[in-house]
């Protein structure tokens, strides 16, 4: 039968009959880029995350270049990240001119290790940007406690994390500033691209609210050196209707993951850790082994898709070989990337679909290892 990764077009199908009348209001008002769903969209978002602003934008990458620049984090400051995440984590740092310094992840959850982010520390730090990987927050008391005592700046990628929590607060609601991706492949996902920053400051609201439209807070006053980083109207609509299925879906995706992790509980691989603090909202239902190419192999033999997030920790990139890291620099992330494989995982997945899935793996692992 075959399982895959995720299933976008039975979601739209799902939601087809809220989603086309909503796309149209914003077609019938010729609202198509920012306009009154996007605003809406702004409010409902600030009290799913609980922090009092929400800026939407073009997409996640546009949100943490924002919050960066917002900062005021420019050319000759460094700013503290993790080298295992999505390219574009880095990427923003590089675009705001200021130079990404790295941390390794912990072992366990694979998000940044607190306990290494003092001795990276110089006087040109300005901010630390840690990722919620996976859709788990990394362990912000600690960095909150580290940012403090330096006068840093935190600034969340919550890319992957949206409704996760760490001790009952949201991500995004945490730090100074909270990036969003609406990717379609994410939690909570648009028809295009889509991002948002969130924040409780209202003058750095301010500020990335002018930075999105050219600079302006009046058209042709352009106040700030600007940029086209503005969220379409049809986006706006869109998600407003996904908004009131995240807590539903959220649901599901964790009880798919206790579902995974009982079948798969002596399988022989390392399974996801939810730090006891945290609502972990399985954006990656991401397990380990040092065999992982067989286990590929077979589940795709069997029709069942996975995927490897991330296969090169990004100081090994040529993209960004002049950041002048070595193989070595971080075996942590090295070792992760080697090992790392992720199920299918999507909210309307079927305990059928799982079982498939599960017992797919479980064969394969008894094949191999006997
Ligand atoms: C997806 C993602 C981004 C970038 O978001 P886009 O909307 O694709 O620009 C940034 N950081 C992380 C961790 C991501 O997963």
């Amino acid at each position: 039968m075959g399982v895959p990764f995720a299933d976008l077009k039975l979601q739209y199908q799902n939601l087809k009959h809220e989603i086309l009348p909503a796309i149209e209001r914003v077609l019938e008002g010729a609202h198509f880029i920012l306009g009154p769903e996007v605003a809406a969209l702004e409010e409902e978002f600030s009290a799913y995350c609980r922090a009092p602003h929400s800026i939407g934008v073009s997409n996640g990458t546009s949100a943490l270049h924002l919050a960066l620049l917002a900062a005021g984090i420019g050319p000759g400051d460094e700013v503290i990240t993790v080298p295992f995440t999505f390219v574009a984590t880095t990427a923003a740092v590089v675009y705001s001119g200021a130079r990404p310094v790295y941390v390794d992840i912990d072992p366990q959850t694979y998000t940044m290790d607190p306990a290494q982010i003092e001795q990276a520390i110089t006087p040109r730090t300005k901010a630390i940007l840690p990722v919620h990987l996976y859709g788990q927050m990394a362990d912000m008391d600690p960095i909150l406690e580290i940012a403090r005592r330096h006068h840093l700046v935190v600034i969340e990628d919550a890319a992957q994390a949206h409704g996760a929590e760490y001790k009952g607060r949201r991500a995004g609601s945490i730090g100074d500033l909270g990036c969003f991706s609406f990717y379609p492949g994410k939690n909570m996902g648009a028809y295009g691209e889509a991002g948002m920053v969130v924040t409780r400051h209202p003058e750095l609201a301010r500020k990335i609210r002018m930075l999105r439209d050219w600079g302006a807070e009046k058209k042709y006053e352009h106040v700030l050196k600007g940029y086209n980083y503005r969220m379409e109207g049809v986006q706006g609509a869109v998600l407003r209707v996904k908004l009131r299925y995240m807590e539903e879906w959220t649901e599901a995706r964790r009880a798919h993951a206790i579902a995974y992790n009982e079948t798969l509980a002596e399988s022989g691989l390392t399974l996801p850790v939810e730090r006891a603090a945290n609502r972990h909202v399985y954006h990656v239902y991401a397990l380990r082994t040092p065999e992982r190419q067989p286990l590929m192999d077979s589940l795709s033999a069997r029709g069942v898709q996975t995927g490897i997030h991330y296969p090169t920790p990004i100081h090994l990139l040529p993209a960004y070989a002049d950041l002048n890291y070595r193989p070595g620099d971080f075996p942590v992330s090295e070792r992760v990337a080697r090992e790392e494989l992720s199920l299918p995982m999507f909210p309307e997945m079927t305990l059928s679909q799982i079982a498939e899935v599960a017992e797919a793996v479980l064969e394969h692992q008894h094949a191999y290892q006997y």
